[in-house]
């Protein structure tokens, strides 16, 4: 089990990196705790952002809409790259085989997203992550890139600063193994169920940022949570974007398109951290409807809801009873996904070769979800993030592999397993004091809507910081009652919670950290952004045995100075 670049997560990310790390020669394998085609990149619906010149669009255009979305707090330099990659990139997915939906005209069909003037979001009907993970995975089982199915990571193994390799369980069996590699990519996605509800898959318990935050190395801008603004009541089920693309309306209880006051350019289709504010403004001051406003697409006939929005109108059918031909849907904000996650450089790097002096980990990167390049910054642009998978995947699989030609494997001894292996132990022979996995982690999710959702103050967040250290507590004794070795899927569940509740505490302290509203972080108690104090990211880096330190880091510039956001 050794190999040049070992890429934690099977998802876009960790495939794209995969795919790119084996044409540059290295020995490359994947690691993933599902089977890859479950990532939750496969429930992406709506597109993937790229501005192609023949059609009029320009780069530019494209890159300062990503740099306004994210309030200014994205890295200009990231940006540039990840809007000039785009085109290629979406014209390398289609010669691989993404059969993109197409115009009239039998071109590459676009539909418009949120945030951006220009219709550039290219799309497989509404199954846009499927469609595009699938394709990838046939490039991989062409190229015979082994892949650890069903294996669960449980540490980095680091040694002087450098990463080695990580240990993990292989969950068939429940054998835990060292897997050495020069270099280690985490592309182990997002943390949206340390939210309850979330849009995300159950799997996306931000085990990548745990990772790495337990190894040393910072997360970055981790207070930046998104709320998109159209989820199912009932469970949080995601309704894609695409339905305002496709010119959907929102309505409040008085029959107002309510938009028109908040965001009377853009309307449904400005930011989604605005569209998510404006939507919860209407429910405090009670023109909701049983705490959601509607989304109305019934104009747009029932021919073409069924063919571009067949997934959507499925899902309000079988979850919420309801004929989006026929009826209004209720809907309301709901945790999406995360800005902030592992700190690095344009090539995915986890450490800093730039000299302004984040610290981090040699020979560990990051890509997707689970690392914060910055693109986003303080809020995503809609079919921004497929793209950002492709591209910085990418560019992590190719620096991964040149790290991986200077360096040699290190003589580890085997014995680096014994903290994972005795920690495995411990957590099966606690005794049974009736507190449960599943419990600690519905509070802690319940905890972060209540506090950390789309406004957030002062006192609230410290409820939630509380209320988080002390779930801590309980997890430290929380029984597993299931003792077997082999798929025991709480001993599993109870790891992830470990990774939650670092994830919880480091967005709660990020949030109380900057004090100022910014993209998707608005504190009642500090209404307005404020470029002069906080026009810069916070980092945070975990202390053994003490509360976690919060650094900053200037944000880079280029050609776009702050000005105010108005859609
Ligand atoms: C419902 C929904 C719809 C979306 N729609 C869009 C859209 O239309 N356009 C857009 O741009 N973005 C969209 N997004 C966001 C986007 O899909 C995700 O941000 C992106 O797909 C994340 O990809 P990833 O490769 O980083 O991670 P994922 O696809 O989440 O993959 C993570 C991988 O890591 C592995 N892993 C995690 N932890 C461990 C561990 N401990 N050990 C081993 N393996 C591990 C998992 O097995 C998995 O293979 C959507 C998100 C959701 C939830």
């Amino acid at each position: 089990m050794q190999h040049d670049v070992l890429i934690i997560g099977a998802g876009l990310a960790g495939m794209r990196a995969a795919y790119e790390a084996n044409a540059q020669g290295a020995n490359v394998a994947l690691i993933t705790k599902v089977y890859p085609v479950r990532s939750h990149s496969n429930a992406a619906q709506g597109g993937i952002n790229a501005a192609l010149t023949d059609r009029g669009d320009a780069w530019e255009d494209h890159a300062f809409e990503t740099v306004k979305g994210s309030d200014y707090l994205g890295d200009q330099d990231s940006i540039t790259i990840l809007s000039q990659d785009a085109g290629p990139e979406i014209i390398a997915l289609e010669n691989m085989g993404v059969i993109f939906s197409r115009n009239e005209d039998g071109r590459l069909g676009t539909r418009r997203f949120g945030g951006q003037k220009k219709a550039r979001t290219f799309f497989v009907s509404d199954f846009t992550g499927q469609a595009i993970l699938h394709v990838l995975f046939e490039q991989i089982l062409k190229t015979n890139i082994p892949t650890y199915n069903e294996w669960f990571v449980t540490s980095l193994v680091v040694k002087d600063g450098q990463c080695y390799g990580v240990v993990a369980m292989e969950m068939e069996t429940g054998n835990v193994q060292f897997i050495q590699a020069k270099s280690v990519i985490i592309a182990a996605g997002g943390l949206g169920r340390v939210y309850e509800p979330s849009t995300n898959a159950l799997i996306c318990t931000g085990d990548g940022m745990g990772l790495a935050y337990q190894a040393g190395a910072p997360l970055m801008d981790m207070e930046m949570v998104q709320y998109h603004p159209t989820t199912l009541k009932a469970n949080g089920l995601l309704i894609s974007e695409a339905v305002r693309g496709e010119g959907g309306h929102l309505y409040n209880s008085k029959g107002e398109r309510f938009m028109e006051k908040y965001a009377p350019n853009m309307l449904e289709l400005a930011s989604r951290d605005v569209v998510s504010r404006s939507e919860q403004t209407e429910i405090n001051e009670g023109r909701g409807i049983n705490g959601c406003v509607y989304l109305d697409c019934r104009h747009l006939g029932e021919k073409f809801i069924k063919e571009r929005l067949s997934q959507v109108w499925e899902e309000a059918h079988t979850f919420s009873n309801v004929d989006m031909t026929k009826e209004p849907l209720p809907i309301r904000p709901g945790m999406h996904y995360q800005m902030g996650g592992v700190k690095t450089d344009n090539d995915g790097r986890c450490w800093d070769i730039s000299g302004a002096g984040w610290g981090g980990i040699k020979g560990l990167f990051a890509a997707g979800e689970a690392a914060c390049v910055s693109v986003h910054g303080g809020n995503r642009l809609g079919a921004n993030s497929l793209l950002d998978t492709v591209v910085y995947g990418k560019r992590s699989g190719q620096a991964a592999s040149a790290f991986a030609r200077e360096t040699s494997l290190q003589d580890i001894p085997s014995s680096i397993i014994s903290k994972d292996e005795d920690m495995i132990k411990s957590l099966l022979s606690r005794k049974d004091n009736k507190d449960s996995v599943a419990a600690i982690r519905l509070e802690m999710g319940t905890t972060m809507n209540d506090h950390l959702a789309v406004f957030r103050d002062q006192k609230g967040m410290e409820t939630a910081l509380a209320k988080i250290r002390s779930l801590r507590e309980r997890w430290k004794e929380v029984p597993i009652r299931s003792k077997g070795r082999i798929f025991n899927t709480t001993l599993i569940n109870a790891m992830e919670l470990g990774f939650m509740l670092d994830c919880a505490e480091t967005i709660i302290v990020g949030a109380l950290f900057r004090k100022e509203s910014r993209g998707a972080h608005v504190r009642l108690d500090f209404r307005d952004r404020d470029d002069e104090n906080w026009l810069k990211h916070t980092l945070i880096y975990k202390q053994p045995g003490a509360a976690p330190t919060v650094d900053t880091l200037a944000v880079r510039m280029t050609q776009w100075e702050p000005k105010p956001r108005v859609y």
